[in-house]
């Protein structure tokens, strides 16, 4: 059904990601700022912040976890004295309203941001009209310009925009159904799946995965 991904060896397209997963970039604005990406995976927002929106959460927990280390040590060495009083533990200082630890209900990083996002853009070709109005697609087409600039994990909004716009044409939003949007927006997170280095998708599949359920009846 879904066909292995071939990473390529070619020069980052995201800044963030290893040169091996990464395809090659148009953007050369990116190529060259070196800001965004740190050794650790980390990426930056453009004020230099870090970028939890950007940034996997293993390496948002690994920067955290670092960050928190001289405290751990400092707070060792004191306690050490009984003199000092000790703060209180991160048990004791929690309000009763907050949920508990199994919910996990954490800022998004970036892959949580984006499997929340490609139910919703696959959720939106499904229930696309079989035909689409001229109107119906001149707002979709709206709707994709603007979700291009202002998808909140900025590194993935500047290359899905450059996808879009490749000089061909091939890339832009084929709007006039479902069943070609569908097929498009399929594509469109394929893309991104392949510069991840994961496996591509089946796009025949796509109105299974995301609108009918599967024929096997696992959904019903
Ligand atoms: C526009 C956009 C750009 C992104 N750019 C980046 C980026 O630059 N760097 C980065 O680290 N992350 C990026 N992401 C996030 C990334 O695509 C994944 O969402 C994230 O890595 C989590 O991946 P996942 O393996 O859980 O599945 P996801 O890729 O989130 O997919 C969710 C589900 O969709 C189904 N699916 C998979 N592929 C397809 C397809 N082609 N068509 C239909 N259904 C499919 C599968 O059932 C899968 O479980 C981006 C997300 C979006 C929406």
């Amino acid at each position: 059904m879904a066909e292995e991904s071939q990473p390529k060896p070619f020069k980052p397209l995201f800044p963030h990601q290893p040169a091996a997963t990464a395809s090659s970039s148009t953007d050369s604005k990116k190529d060259d700022d070196s800001t965004t990406k740190l050794a650790n995976g980390l990426v930056l927002d453009k004020d230099g912040k870090p970028c939890r929106l950007c940034t996997s959460a293993a390496s948002w927990r690994a920067m955290t976890k670092q960050a928190k280390a001289p405290a751990a040590a400092a707070s060792t060495t004191t306690s050490t004295n009984d003199s000092v009083a000790k703060p209180p533990t991160s048990s004791e200082s929690k309000p009763t309203s907050l949920p508990a630890p199994t919910q996990n209900e954490c800022p998004p990083d970036v892959e949580k941001l984006g499997r929340s996002t490609w139910t919703l853009l696959h959720s939106m070709t499904a229930t696309y009209p079989t035909k689409a109005t001229p109107e119906q697609q001149t707002e979709m087409r709206s709707f994709l310009k603007l979700f291009s600039r202002l998808y909140p994990c900025w590194v993935c909004a500047d290359d899905f925009r450059t996808w879009m716009a490749e000089p061909s044409g091939k890339n832009e939003p084929r709007l006039g159904g479902r069943s070609d949007f569908g097929t498009w927006m399929c594509e469109a997170h394929n893309e991104v799946n392949r510069k991840l280095g994961k496996k591509e998708f089946d796009c025949r599949f796509w109105e299974e995965r995301w609108r009918t359920g599967w024929k096997d009846g696992r959904c019903d």
